[in-house]
């Protein structure tokens, strides 16, 4: 997929109106942390659009990357994030609900998960109501070289389990660092555009 453009081109707060965009969106979600502005910064072949942050759950709102005016990549806010008040946190709930009941333009929704660790509560939670409301989780499996290829079948293994994941269910690894997986992220975005 060659990127000719990526504009931020909508940032929604808790408040704020949803977009009626008409483009085709993919969006991504996952605990804070877990390496989603680094993998949005990967795919869009942009060093810092999307910010990496040292201050894990900054992030409060919904950002939609327009994309070659093709597709918007759509960065949902990092959950789970330890020292949020149980308000924040509710919050950040009920806008990733919000979003992913009203948008009519979803073709693709992504869940990163740390490849290192077995799903947290959050992750289970978040994968189930991804199924729940229709979609086809895509499990992304981040910092995917910080294991061992050794390793690799069990912690996919165990975040299958984990996550209460079928055996249908596409697990990509991926590394930000040695850009793993990311042929096959951009793969999926390519075929959204083109459906
Ligand atoms: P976000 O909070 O989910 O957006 O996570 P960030 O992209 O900001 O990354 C959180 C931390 O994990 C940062 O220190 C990143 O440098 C680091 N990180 C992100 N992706 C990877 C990866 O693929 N491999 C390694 N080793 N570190 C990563």
């Amino acid at each position: 997929m060659v990127i000719r453009s990526c504009n931020l081109e909508t940032v929604c707060g808790p408040t704020s109106t949803l977009p009626k965009n008409d483009l085709p969106e993919v969006a991504f979600a996952g605990k804070s942390n877990v390496g989603k502005s680094s993998l949005i910064n990967a795919v869009m072949n942009r060093k810092s659009l999307a910010r990496v942050s040292a201050q894990p759950g900054k992030t409060q709102t919904i950002n939609f990357y327009n994309i070659n005016d093709e597709i918007y990549v759509v960065d949902l806010p990092g959950y789970g994030f330890a020292k949020a008040s149980e308000k924040e946190r509710e919050r950040w709930g009920k806008m990733i609900e919000t979003y992913l009941n009203t948008s009519d333009m979803i073709r693709a929704v992504f869940l990163l998960v740390d490849i290192r660790h077995a799903p947290s509560a959050n992750d289970k939670q978040m994968f189930e109501w991804m199924d729940y409301v229709g979609y086809d989780p895509i499990v992304i499996a981040t910092k995917a070289d910080k294991i061992k290829r050794s390793q690799l079948d069990k912690q996919i293994k165990i975040l299958r389990e984990g996550l209460g994941a079928t055996k249908d269910t596409i697990i990509v690894p991926f590394s930000s660092q040695t850009k793993q997986g990311l042929d096959t992220i951009q793969d999926f975005l390519a075929q959204v555009i083109e459906n």
